[in-house]
């Protein structure tokens, strides 16, 4: 055996070899198996992007090297959506960097930041991207627990203790898995945390128009002096369907962003310029296409939600992001209840441990399948009653 390095040893157990297994197994013996595991759109891109794509495809000049910090006209873009939905100026010149789908930016930026030993502030449970990126730098993820109590919330005044030194604090709002959203007010104590402990913010946006019942989800970049002390990914992968093309970026903190910057001229070389101009189409979008989909995962959710409350489910409608974290009784493994709506309904459903050790009491369902599926999905959950009917908790 060729002996690995150790940063990737140290990487998490893969939680769900169990649950692919089984999936396989089932699909193998011809059952009709949904897969609510995975977060990623099932609706196409928009026709306009692709256009936009097409066209810019057959531009050759975009055929060779990506500038270094991306098309000046998409930042530009960026900084003018900025402005238009979050009252957020950006300079396009220094403070926006655009990304091969921002889980790359958030992967690689403790590389920027976090010598070996180092420790890194991470809501617990979380997109695994945090934890991964962090140890594979060589630096020591440090839980922040998201409770329910809390709202999946952090507790900052706790977390201020254990601040000193920790080099990046990652929050993510609209969340995954947990769906929580954040309001003004708690990033104003976020900006208030970071400029008493001096540890950089990096929040994750990627969900902030993906929210329903008529919430506008604020920016952390909003607060006043936020760009002082931290930085914000966002993504296009989520709002316009657009996972595959891998294109997002980073603005805020214009230090982070050349930091950021300079990990990446030595790793990559940018997001390849069609699509870059295909983000541009997007940003000119008029909203349609974002009410459409709206409009589509509100259904699916009141679809799930009245089944799971049928049941005696105690869940509450979400109000972002598209998916249902749901608790599980209390005493019962989050990898069992997979396993079981597995193994009976031929259902895929993700523990809530694979985020995380906080992340143990609840499975989350992503509601990216189509409608019909969501529909299937929902009867079959009504069968198998995973809580009783009278409980306790
Ligand atoms: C899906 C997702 C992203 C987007 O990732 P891309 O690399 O831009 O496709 C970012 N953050 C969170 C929390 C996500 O769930």
């Amino acid at each position: 055996m060729i002996p690995v390095a150790r940063r990737l040893t140290r990487l998490p157990p893969y939680l769900f070899v169990e649950i692919d297994r089984m999936k396989d197994e089932l699909i193998k013996q011809g059952r009709d198996v949904i897969d609510m595991g995975v977060g990623d759109p099932d609706e196409p891109t928009p026709d306009f992007i692709l256009k936009a794509a097409i066209k810019a495809l057959k531009d050759r000049s975009n055929h060779q090297y990506p500038s270094n910090r991306g098309l000046m006209v998409l930042r530009v873009e960026i900084a003018r959506w900025y402005k238009k939905r979050f009252g957020v100026i950006l300079d396009p010149a220094t403070e926006i960097l655009p990304l091969i789908g921002s889980k790359e930016g958030i992967a690689h930026l403790p590389l920027a930041y976090v010598n070996p030993g180092d420790r890194v502030l991470i809501p617990d449970p979380c997109y695994p991207p945090y934890r991964t990126g962090t140890i594979l730098a060589g630096g020591r993820p440090v839980a922040v627990p998201l409770l329910a109590q809390n709202d999946f919330l952090p507790d900052l005044g706790k977390l201020a203790k254990q601040a000193k030194g920790a080099k990046l604090l990652f929050l993510n709002y609209p969340n995954n898995p947990t769906a929580a959203t954040a309001d003004l007010s708690f990033f104003r104590d976020v900006v208030r945390f970071g400029q008493k402990t001096g540890v950089p913010v990096c929040h994750d946006a990627a969900y902030s128009e993906l929210t329903y019942d008529g919430l506008r989800h604020p920016s952390f970049l909003q607060v006043p002096g936020a760009k002082e002390i931290g930085i914000e990914f966002h993504s296009l992968s989520k709002s316009y369907n657009m996972t595959g093309w891998r294109i997002g970026w980073v603005c805020g903190n214009k230090e982070m962003v050349s930091a950021l910057a300079k990990v990446k001229s030595n790793i990559d070389s940018g997001v390849f310029q069609a699509i870059q101009m295909a983000g541009v189409a997007a940003f000119r979008d008029s909203g349609s296409h974002l009410k459409r989909m709206l409009k589509i995962y509100e259904t699916r959710r009141d679809l799930m939600h009245r089944s799971l409350r049928k049941t005696g489910w105690p869940v509450t409608p979400l109000k972002a992001t598209f998916y249902l974290w749901a608790p599980i009784p209390r005493g019962r493994k989050s990898k069992e209840v997979a396993a079981e709506l597995l193994r009976k309904e031929a259902l895929v459903a993700t523990p809530g441990v694979g985020f995380g050790n906080a992340g143990e009491g609840y499975i989350r369902f992503s509601l990216s399948i189509p409608t019909q599926r969501v529909k299937e999905a929902a009867r079959r959950i009504e069968r198998l009653a995973v809580w009783p009917r009278r409980h306790s908790r």
